[in-house]
């Protein structure tokens, strides 16, 4: 349902927040389009993924993560989910892991193929979480990363192994410092920030950090880093986001 991923160089104290206060400042913005379950997955400097998630309103992640406090990071991505394959449980809110743990997803939308995918993945002896379409898409990340050793290469392979409409933000434990994404039928966006950038599924994810935006085409897959931004096509090929400013108060 609302999406938001962040990266950043900077020291916590420099940038004046870390990757939770900018990860949970956007899911709060993107509170208005409603949702049942919320969760953050963190990348720390050292290459640790720590993740929460919870149902029911954004406060009850907001305890959890007071009750079990996780630890600094400058690489997060964040989450609200609107429920459509599983129930609104814990369990089933994202991300979802993968990988050991090691990669975390994010997922708007319908994978459509998740059946006969998962049915594949169950085959290679994966174990599942959950009951969502999504945790396939997770899986299905995590066996493209071990083949290729590249997140962004991973993402691009999913993508075109998945039907129906998504927008997909991943982080993975040995990556710290990036965040991929692609989206089919589901909105995406990218903002601009000093020595930081981010995503978005629409510009209130980052409204309250820049208004310098990207818009990012159908079927492309976007891999940011705290100071680059990278935009291929499903066949690879490098392509050119349009820049727009956002003009609009939150
Ligand atoms: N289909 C996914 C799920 O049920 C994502 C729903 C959403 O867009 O929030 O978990």
């Amino acid at each position: 349902c609302g999406i938001v991923g962040y990266v950043s160089s900077l020291s916590p104290d420099a940038a004046g927040h870390s990757a939770l206060d900018v990860v949970l400042a956007g899911l709060r913005r993107l509170e208005y389009r409603g949702y049942d379950s919320a969760g953050v997955a963190l990348v720390s400097e050292d290459g640790e993924l720590a993740s929460a998630k919870k149902s029911g309103k954004l406060q009850n992640l907001l305890d959890e993560i007071e009750a079990h406090p996780l630890p600094e990071a400058m690489t997060g991505i964040g989450h609200t989910r609107w429920a459509t394959h599983g129930g609104p449980t814990d369990a089933n809110a994202h991300p979802h892991l993968a990988d050991g743990g090691k990669l975390g997803l994010i997922h708007n939308g319908i994978i459509e193929n998740f059946a006969e995918l998962k049915e594949a993945l169950l085959a290679d002896g994966v174990a599942f979480a959950s009951e969502t379409d999504t945790e396939v898409a997770a899986h299905q990340v995590a066996k493209n990363y071990r083949a290729t050793g590249d997140l962004t290469e991973a993402m691009r392979l999913t993508a075109g192994q998945l039907e129906g409409a998504f927008t997909l933000l991943a982080v993975h434990a040995d990556e710290p410092g990036k965040v991929v994404a692609s989206r089919r039928n589901s909105p995406l966006v990218i903002g601009l920030g000093e020595d930081e950038n981010f995503l978005g599924s629409d510009v209130a994810a980052f409204i309250d950090y820049t208004r310098r935006a990207v818009e990012i085409g159908q079927d492309e897959i976007v891999t940011i880093t705290p100071d680059e931004v990278a935009i291929i096509d499903a066949d690879g090929n490098p392509v050119q986001g349009t820049p727009f400013e956002v003009d609009w108060d939150p």
